[in-house]
């Protein structure tokens, strides 16, 4: 597949000056290096769920009142999938200039649980399809002043590909 053919090449360049710390655009989901989804799980079941939050446990037939963060499963296959073609409105950031960008819903190999998320740059809908392994990756969201802005992506596995 050439899907990332011209990744790096496609981006403009910046000035020096727009370097700068790179942190997530949002606290508390996932760590950067590795890419990790953090979530919370049940002591009581082991029901986990995306993004983490208090508890009571999601699941209304256990008693467990407390949910306690994990690190989630980096892979998954694909669940569902879509292409989203306008700009989020503000506060939310996007990319300037916008570019669509696929979004895959993947169901994680371990918990069972679906994570929507933005696609890697380059790949688009049409390289997707239902039950297609993917692999958490880490890419920036946005530039403001302050640096890059990192978001979790999902991106085609192709370590395990035939
Ligand atoms: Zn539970």
């Amino acid at each position: 597949m050439g899907y990332r053919a011209g990744v790096d090449t496609a981006r403009p360049s910046r000035p020096a000056a727009a370097f700068g710390p790179r942190r997530p655009a949002v606290d508390g989901w996932f760590t950067v290096d590795p890419p990790c989804l953090i979530g919370v799980r049940c002591p009581e079941c082991g029901t986990c769920a995306f993004p983490p939050r208090p508890g009571p446990c999601p699941d209304p037939s256990c008693p467990g009142d407390e949910l306690v963060p994990v690190e989630l499963s980096d892979r998954g296959t694909v669940w569902s999938y879509t292409e989203n073609h306008y700009a989020p409105p503000p506060p939310f950031p996007a990319r300037d200039p916008f570019e669509p960008y696929a979004i895959a819903a993947v169901e994680l190999a371990e918990e069972g649980i679906v994570v929507l998320g933005q696609v890697v740059t380059g790949v688009r809908a049409a390289d997707l399809r239902v039950g297609l392994p993917m692999r958490l990756a880490v890419e920036t969201l946005c530039t403001d002043e302050d640096g890059d802005r990192l978001v979790w992506a999902w991106a085609p596995d192709t370590t395990g590909a035939a």
